[in-house]
């Protein structure tokens, strides 16, 4: 059964994991916080991405680039004549829309009635309106379709108008003095104005690829759906420098490769898919998003875009600096390939996006036991890796040293996975608050334990218990809990 997703909110608030931003003064939209469970699995998450992008490809290297840039910066990459999104509101409700989503809508409706045909013309008809700017032409055809208001039910609209997503501040104390800047959109282009830095310093080889994980700033104006679309988030991405030409053969290797990742990380085969663009982004010739199946139905979480070489041309231009690369490779007329600006594959994921796909992924609700001992159990089925807490050492009783050895075991652990130790309240209501964060393992020290130097093992999702020696604890559950 599929869970709500007010179920996954109030679950990941309840248990620490997400927090509504400044929730004292009744919080700001599109704004979280992540509490102490959400912190780590966030945290598991990233090191997953950075350890299969960087450590698993010898010619993928990471970088920490600032949020802050050149201005120029964001003029070469399009931003600021070309981050706009196309916004229209409704007279009646003077609520205010996106006008993309709202045919989104309407052609995912015909889909649902069996009209795919007609959704098809719908999203094409679209892509080619906002590819012109047509924006006139969006209006018409959003009236033409009959799309209602959710709110009035009227369909009186405005005229659509495109709307910068970019967040500025000022640099510099004196008015005079300081000058305008843009809290960075995408993490993308710091790695393309460090890319010489990088490829010589590192003495990199095209191809290769500048990974990073860090903050983007987008003045959301739909933010709905939890922290699906925030205004502060995290993204993690991927630029691939290869030589042009062989941009195609790159972009369906790392579409192949990031879906193997999403899947890895615990999302199934069948809640994911592939949607390729109707309408490509300014700088793209070819893009594909995957997306999950959230409890709001498929949406994206990552996009992998062929960005040509949009980026560092046009950093070349501004800059004045050449962006060029000298390829010693030859090519099948035995010449070198020379000088050349490299083309771009990208992927980019969203780190808030994967955590809430693998948060509703992992939020189970199963019956157990029967007649009169039937209950619901609630717990996360989070894969090891990925769990804030990886281990739990419950003493049976306090009394008798047990308590002592459980805390103990719980030390002897501590530096190789987070362990925790856990004495309050009977032993079933400590197995399921570590359910409920979802931790895969909790150790139970008995009265046998004092004699015999073995505890148990009870796992989270069969709820079965092994028993085994404590020295076999740390490579037992070190390994279930690798990636
Ligand atoms: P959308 O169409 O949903 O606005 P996008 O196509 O603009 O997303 P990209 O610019 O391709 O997104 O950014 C790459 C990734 O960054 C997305 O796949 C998503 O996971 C993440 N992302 C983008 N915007 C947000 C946001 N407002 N909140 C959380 N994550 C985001």
């Amino acid at each position: 059964v599929a869970n709500s997703l007010q179920d996954i909110i109030s679950h990941a608030k309840e248990y620490g994991f997400v927090f509504p931003s400044s929730e004292i003064y009744d919080g700001l939209q599109a704004v979280y916080d992540y509490g102490q469970n959400g912190v780590e699995l966030k945290n598991n998450l990233k090191a997953a991405w950075w350890k299969a992008m960087t450590q698993l490809h010898d010619n993928i290297v990471g970088i920490d680039a600032a949020i802050f840039m050149h201005p120029l910066t964001w003029k070469a990459s399009g931003h600021v004549d070309g981050f706009n999104d196309p916004m229209i509101d409704n007279k009646d409700s003077k609520k205010r829309y996106r006008a993309d989503q709202l045919l989104e809508g309407k052609a995912e409706e015909l889909e649902k009635a069996g009209e795919t045909e007609k959704a098809k013309v719908l999203l094409a008809e679209m892509g080619r309106l906002l590819g012109a700017e047509d924006l006139a032409g969006v209006r018409d055809l959003i009236i033409s379709e009959g799309i209602k208001c959710p709110i009035s039910g009227t369909s009186n609209w405005t005229d659509v108008r495109q709307f910068n997503l970019m967040f500025s501040t000022q640099v510099g104390s004196v008015a005079e003095e300081s000058s305008l800047i843009y809290l960075r959109p995408e993490t993308a282009q710091g790695i393309f104005v460090n890319f010489l830095n990088v490829q010589k310093t590192g003495r990199m080889k095209v191809p290769f690829g500048i990974a990073q994980i860090g903050k983007a700033f987008r003045n959301e104006i739909v933010a709905r759906q939890f922290t699906f679309r925030m205004r502060e988030f995290e993204q993690m991405e991927m630029q691939f420098f290869v030589r042009p030409g062989t941009e195609m053969e790159w972009y369906k290797a790392w579409k192949e490769t990031r879906l193997k990742f999403h899947k890895a990380v615990g999302l199934p085969t069948e809640r994911l898919k592939y949607h390729d663009h109707e309408k490509l982004a300014h700088y793209a010739n070819a893009a594909v998003d995957i997306e999950y199946e959230f409890p709001f139905g498929f949406r994206e979480i990552e996009g992998i875009h062929s960005r040509t070489d949009f980026d560092l041309r046009n950093h070349q231009e501004l800059s004045k600096k050449k962006q060029q690369y000298f390829d010693a490779d030859l090519d099948e007329n035995g010449k070198p390939y020379g000088n050349y600006i490299p083309y771009v594959v990208e992927t980019s994921v969203g780190a808030d996006r994967l955590f809430l796909a693998t948060f509703c992924e992992a939020f189970t609700k199963e019956t157990v036991g029967d007649g009169e001992n039937e209950k619901e159990r609630v717990y996360l089925k989070l894969h090891p890796a990925l769990a804030p807490i990886k281990a739990a050492v419950l003493p049976l009783v306090k009394k008798d040293g047990l308590a002592e050895k459980a805390e103990a075991i719980a030390n002897s652990l501590k530096s190789s996975f987070r362990t925790v130790y856990d004495e309050g309240g009977a032993i079933g209501k400590r197995y399921t608050r570590q359910d409920l964060i979802g931790t895969p393992f909790c150790i139970a020290v008995d009265y046998q334990t004092m004699e015999d130097e073995t505890v148990t093992i009870r796992h989270r999702d069969s709820m079965e218990q092994e028993r085994v020696h404590i020295s076999e604890l740390k490579e037992k559950i070190g390994y279930a809990v690798s990636m």
